[in-house]
């Protein structure tokens, strides 16, 4: 599932290939309307908004790519679990699964294809009510340890859950997640108002380095994900617990576990990231 760096990666392989390109055409699979689903707007209002306008750049905030077209309206991109956004010439071959594509001025075309259909375009006149539902970047170095810990501060739910929270935090996934909390050897179903001071700082760091180095290795593949090209990244080969459950982790060779928290499936080393011992219930701040 594509996070922050996956994210990134495409926007920035995407951003000078679109920006200052019209639209010239959108075809949709009519039977991938879930693309448009819960955003009221039909295929025709779609390619109406689309058709004629000009992409003035690519942005980013949290996992959603925003195309920014020239009469101030964006269209709002959310990958979810399969969604790919494919830079290509306008004769090649169908993609597997594609739903949907945009015709670009210049022959090209971005090849939408999700195999899972539940990624989403929707097209926003202003980008406020998004805005207003995600948190800061981690990767945002105005994004300072005081409010990060904030944002754990007083929590019961497990530290992990908090820092998927997208409203607390955006960018941050399943992956990525897992490698943050080992790097700073916090047990992932610590009560988030229970890791104590000194692993907040380790966590408010090892969350920045984690996803900074996902970009650097351009994402993640462990599965679908694939950058503007159709490439894939290699941060899975780097990762420190993710999927290794039953394999010796790499710092003190004890098995890699794998366990559920907040219902999703967390990898964690049991010795570098133990329980912490209680004293009284003291904050994180
Ligand atoms: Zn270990």
């Amino acid at each position: 599932v594509p996070e922050l760096p996956e994210v990134e990666t495409i926007r920035s392989d995407l951003a000078p290939l679109v920006a200052g390109r019209c639209i010239t055409g959108v075809d949709v699979d009519p039977a991938t309307l879930p693309l448009l689903a819960g955003t009221g707007v039909s295929l025709d209002a779609l390619r109406s908004s689309l058709v004629g306008r000009t992409i003035r750049g690519l942005g980013r905030r949290g996992k959603y790519l925003l195309f920014e077209l020239d009469d101030a309206r964006t269209l709002v991109v959310h990958l979810r679990m399969t969604g790919r956004l494919l830079w290509r010439d306008g004769a090649a071959p169908v993609e597997p699964f594609e739903r949907a594509r945009l015709l670009l001025e210049d022959g090209h075309h971005l090849r939408w294809s999700d195999l899972r259909k539940f990624g989403t375009w929707r097209i926003m006149d202003d980008l406020a009510p998004l805005l207003a539902r995600l948190g800061p970047e981690p990767i945002d170095h105005a994004f300072g340890l005081k409010a990060f810990a904030a944002t754990l501060s007083g929590r019961a739910a497990p530290v992990k859950a908090v820092l998927l929270d997208q409203r607390r935090m955006a960018g941050l996934g399943n992956i990525y997640v897992d490698e943050a909390l080992f790097q700073a050897r916090v047990r992932p179903d610590t009560p988030g108002g229970q890791v104590p001071p000194a692993a907040v700082r380790r966590l408010h760091t090892a969350c920045r380095e984690v996803l900074e180095q996902g970009i650097a290795n351009r994402g993640a593949s462990f599965k679908d994900y694939v950058d503007g090209q159709g490439n894939p990244g290699s941060q899975h080969m780097y990762v420190q617990v993710f999927r290794r459950q039953g394999k010796p982790c790499y710092a003190c060779g004890t098995l890699i576990e794998r366990t559920v928290v907040g219902g999703r499936g967390t990898h964690f080393c049991p010795k570098c990231q133990p329980r912490p011992r209680r004293k009284g219930g003291s904050g994180a701040a």
